[in-house]
């Protein structure tokens, strides 16, 4: 599944987490307010239920990047290294089951070969776009221009993507490639037939056009009868969900209500809520309500019951961090690291966290964990941009420039990462592993003429790279 869409994809990721705060704030909103989140939690669930189906179609899931999509829209896609979730469709998946069913059939139209979708793909994948991170970023996020208007961009992305359609021969094909690839998988077909049952009648309703996803995947009777005899002619077709994947259904379906609709979640939180989800869902909302005590109290209770769970500390250190309890926060967050140390995203949090902390060590350190989460995700954006902040603050003006620069050529701007870069060369020793890093952004920054003959006549490239 490796191609150069990919890696041009890839380039373009950055991090991110809940971010419908950002996006009902910010100019994105008027661009149909769908946006990238990134959660580590939510994305461990999704790559669990997706992996033995990618596995089934001969593709490596680790060379697929899982892109969660927050927007109402029951929407999917799969492409050459990507697949995406909208996380209305995780809403209105009743089981793990359902979800799978159709994360199966949108890897089917990639194992039939449905290439015109994936065609489109790569070129919307050369275009930049932003994925922030955590929730804790948002302040950060908020105030800057190129990352709102690199969410707006995003918003045409997924907008062209949720409008590409199928012919109904390719949906057909894509429900028998699906129901195929969840078989060899080991898993039953009735949850992809279920989830198509109950939208088949939707073309009659006045909401039809709220759903993109059936828009561009008609579907009709005759369909789903097909697919309903081929789902019954597996011998997985009883086999019903694990106790452990129908909870951590409900633990995502929990952490998403309570992120992006918490005034409905509230309405369920009483002293009286015993079950782990919904009591979730209610510290989350209280968070977003802001009201970090209730919340914190929530989550401590939570946390009597579970200490060892990494994403309870998290959201404990992203809350106490993001109403100004940097201190505070460094502990809980600590601990999410080292319950869960190749999480790059909670590294992100406590690197944050340290260089906020006004204090020598605690910055170096903090530039530490930064690094090492962009060991596992050079392209994050929003460690770039924690890192210039770092370097700066401790005055080591030549590496927040670079940083800079990399910020910028992740986000796509080439004109600040040319800017940046050459500043940073200015400032760097010569050929050292930094300043050659610089060239290396500037080379690839679309240099001017002027740029690259400064570059010849100093000797960091040879002339006839002129032409
Ligand atoms: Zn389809």
């Amino acid at each position: 599944m490796t191609s150069p869409a990919r890696s041009s994809f890839r380039k373009a990721l950055v991090g991110l987490t809940a971010l419908s705060i950002l996006v009902s704030s910010g100019p994105a909103r008027a661009a149909e307010g769908e946006t990238l989140l990134r959660d580590t939690e939510i994305e461990a669930i999704l790559r669990k239920d997706a992996e033995p189906i990618m596995k089934a179609a001969g593709i490596d899931p680790k060379a697929v990047q899982i892109l969660l999509i927050g927007s109402k829209d029951l929407n999917a896609f799969a492409g050459p290294g990507t697949m995406g979730v909208f996380t209305g469709l995780i809403m209105e998946s009743k089981t793990p089951n359902e979800l799978q069913g159709v994360i199966g059939h949108e890897v089917g139209h990639l194992a039939a070969g449905h290439s015109a979708r994936s065609g489109e793909m790569s070129a919307a994948g050369m275009r930049p776009f932003l994925l922030t991170m955590g929730l804790s970023l948002l302040a950060a996020l908020a105030g800057s221009g190129e990352a709102a208007a690199a969410l707006a961009g995003s918003s045409t992305y997924f907008g062209t993507l949720g409008a590409l359609g199928y012919s109904r021969e390719q949906e057909g094909r894509a429900d028998m490639a699906g129901a195929a690839l969840l078989q060899s998988a080991g898993i039953s077909g009735r949850g992809l037939r279920d989830f198509f049952q109950n939208f088949v009648f939707l073309e009659a309703f006045q909401n039809a056009k709220d759903y993109a996803y059936f828009r561009s995947h008609p579907i009709s009777q005759a369909r789903i009868s097909s697919l309903d005899a081929r789902v019954q002619k597996s011998p997985y077709y009883d086999k019903v969900d694990t106790p452990e994947a129908l909870a951590e259904h409900e633990i995502m379906k929990a952490k998403l209500r309570g992120f992006m609709t918490p005034t409905i979640a509230i309405v369920k939180c009483s002293d009286k809520v015993q079950d782990y989800p919904t009591r979730y869902a209610c510290a989350i909302a209280q968070y977003q309500m802001k009201e970090p005590d209730k919340a914190i109290r929530l989550i401590d209770a939570l946390l009597v019951e579970q200490p060892d769970n990494p994403y309870l500390w998290e959201l404990k250190g992203q809350i106490l961090f993001e109403f100004a309890r940097a201190a505070e926060a460094e502990a809980p967050q600590r601990r999410s690291v080292a319950l869960m140390p190749d999480a790059p995203l909670l590294r992100i949090n406590l690197g944050q966290t340290l260089i906020a902390l006004s204090d020598r060590k605690k910055i170096d350190e903090g530039i530490v964990e930064l690094r090492k989460a962009l060991t596992q995700e050079q392209d994050n954006v929003v460690a770039w941009r924690l890192l210039a902040q770092a370097y700066d603050t401790i005055g080591e003006d030549g590496l927040a420039r670079l940083a800079t620069a990399e910020y910028s050529s992740y986000l796509g701007d080439s004109r600040q990462a040319l800017v940046f870069a050459m500043r940073a060369r200015e400032m760097l020793t010569k050929d050292s592993p930094e300043w050659r890093r610089a060239t290396d952004i500037v080379l690839t920054s679309k240099p001017s003429k002027e740029d690259l003959q400064d570059l010849a006549r100093e000797g960091s490239i040879r002339r006839g790279s002129l032409n």
